[in-house]
């Protein structure tokens, strides 16, 4: 155990502002709200922290696992942070602090042992059997070039959605993954500040051993941002940049990332997946994992719940149909279907109330949410519910669920 430190001194939380991808994992998660951001860096507030640790484990990166003993008095303050392209180095203690008498406030390491249960949703650990995720192998310092093998479009051609299937080949150059994790693509070009553009995120679609069984390729599901969440015109950078690419053309590839959403490597294991749009992705990759292992007889259940306004905006709709259904149990939410009542996943969740609650009685299922933002609190409410019918608690249930890493939710 580290020795405690000093009262006049801080173990003070940072964010490396050079290998954060902004994904807003870290704000969200944060208990007393400590975490803050602007167009430029997410960063800590030093007067709020209390070292608790509970963005640590869910920060895709490791950007958020930052610490430098400080001169309380001098610890960087908001707006130096904000400022930052870079982390500055260690500083030197001085002598006489190293020998001061002990402060009562906890280590942040000694707080890692016991992390509070967070305010995020769900899970902050992976399911027992994950496998080992490797993440970081590049970075926005040494990123990796794959070149695009195919970029194709997954909804209705008469439909606003454009969401674009793309294939990425890495060649001879390692680049391991596993479903649920995701990689950041480097947009070529500078923002308004002049700066080069930060990375975005993206699900991979495509299982463990490549969009293609063998091959050393990946696949991401990437929807062209034509307009921000509330509705007005905008130009997503890296959105537009991906649908537009060309075969043969090459991206700054950086990541893996995510070391929590991960799926469960034991047999019989049961996947409920609740998605909307793009949020197909990661069920994407882990419906053909477990579709190409289906002669092993290892598979558990598969229940799929999937969103979107009407069927030809579903991404891989066709191909997603043509499963067979003692496979994958598919129920599809449509909010604009002419002539059918609006449907959202949490409606869904409902009906089915005795198949979710079957499932969710079993240890071996893990529940995976993606999609957008807004439908958190739905599917969480609808799961509630289909527990309280049942007589059972929904805050014992859900607590284990987050504890044993059975409930993920990815949204963005
Ligand atoms: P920007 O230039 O960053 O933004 C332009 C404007 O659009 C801004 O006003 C912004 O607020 C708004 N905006 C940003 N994102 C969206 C959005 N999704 N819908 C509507 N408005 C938006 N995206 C995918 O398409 N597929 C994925 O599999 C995927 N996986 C992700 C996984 C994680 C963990 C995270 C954090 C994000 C994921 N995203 C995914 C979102 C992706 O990282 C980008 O945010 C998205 O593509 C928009 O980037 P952009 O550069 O095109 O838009």
């Amino acid at each position: 155990m580290n020795a405690p430190l000093p009262a006049e001194v801080l173990k003070q939380h940072l964010i490396d502002p050079e290998i954060c991808i902004r994904c807003n994992t870290c704000e969200e998660t944060c208990p007393i709200k400590a975490i803050t951001h602007d167009s430029n860096n997410y960063v800590v507030d030093p007067e709020i922290c209390n070292g608790c640790m509970a963005c640590v484990p869910p920060c895709p990166t490791g950007a958020i696992d930052n610490w430098r003993l400080m001169v309380r008095t001098e610890a960087y303050g908001l707006q130096e942070q904000l400022g930052w392209e870079e982390l500055p180095g260690e500083k030197a203690l001085p002598e006489a602090m190293a020998a001061a008498p002990a402060s009562d406030e906890p280590d942040a390491t000694e707080a890692a042992i016991a992390p509070p249960l967070s305010a995020a949703p769900g899970a902050t650990v992976p399911p027992w059997s994950a496998a080992h995720p490797y993440v970081n192998l590049y970075t926005h310092k040494a990123p990796m070039t794959a070149t695009v093998v195919g970029n194709y479009r997954v909804t209705g051609a008469d439909t606003e959605s454009d969401i674009h299937h793309i294939v990425l080949d890495f060649g001879e150059l390692p680049f391991p993954v596993l479903e649920g994790q995701s990689i950041g693509i480097l947009p070529p070009g500078v923002d308004a500040q002049g700066r080069p553009h930060h990375a975005r995120q993206y699900s991979l679609a495509s299982p463990r051993d490549g969009e293609r069984a063998g091959y050393n390729n990946l696949s991401l599901t990437v929807k062209r941002v034509t307009e921000d969440h509330a509705g007005a015109a905008a130009h997503g950078v890296c959105s537009n940049y991906l649908c537009d690419l060309a075969k043969n053309d090459k991206v700054q590839v950086i990541g893996p990332f995510g070391n929590t959403f991960l799926m469960p490597n034991h047999p019989r294991a049961n996947l409920i997946m609740i998605c909307t749009g793009t949020g197909s992705a990661p069920m994407r990759a882990m419906t053909e994992r477990y579709r190409r292992r289906i002669e092993t007889g290892e598979n558990g259940r598969l229940l799929l719940f999937f969103g979107a306004r009407t069927e030809r905006e579903l991404p891989y709709f066709g191909p997603l149909m043509k499963l067979p259904r003692d496979f994958i149990d598919i129920n599809l939410a449509l909010s604009r279907e002419t002539g059918q009542p609006k449907r959202y996943v949490q409606d869904l969740i409902r009906d089915r109330a005795d198949a979710v609650r079957e499932l969710l009685a079993d240890r071996n299922t893990c529940i995976y949410v993606c999609g957008l933002k807004g439908m958190e609190l739905g599917v969480l409410d609808a799961l509630r519910e289909v527990t309280l019918q049942a007589g059972q608690d929904w805050s014992i249930l859900h607590d284990a669920l987050r504890r044993e890493g059975r409930l993920h939710f990815e949204t963005y």
